[in-house]
């Protein structure tokens, strides 16, 4: 198997596990599946300086930007939305679909 299939995809609601973001929950806004890291909601933000530059004869200031810096996907957990709680997700085939369900109580979480 060359290409790995994940089980989290974006708009899924995830909590990290692992690091110093440890325990926050956030929406996943990209998957990269080439790295094999998530870009989460509000998780692992960086900042950015950016110098102040002219722009038409007017100065833009500098300002710090703050952005969410990827994290590798085995950091993060999908978050059951009957459990609520991080949990281990299987794979069902249906009808050539995967569906993913909740290893804990079962729960298809589509
Ligand atoms: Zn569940």
């Amino acid at each position: 198997m060359t290409q790995p299939k994940f089980k989290i995809r974006k708009g899924d609601l995830v909590e990290v596990i692992t690091g110093r973001d440890k325990g926050k929950r956030g929406e996943v806004i990209r998957v990269i599946p080439k790295e094999a890291r998530v870009v989460v909601q509000g998780v692992n933000i960086r900042k950015k300086h950016q110098r102040s530059y002219t722009v038409g004869g007017q100065t833009v200031p500098g300002r710090i930007i703050e952005f969410e810096a990827p994290i590798h996907i085995s950091n993060v957990m999908l978050v059951c939305p009957q459990c609520n709680r991080p949990v281990r997700v299987g794979i069902r085939r249906e009808e050539g679909r995967r569906i993913r369900i909740c290893k804990r109580c079962g729960n298809e979480i589509g």
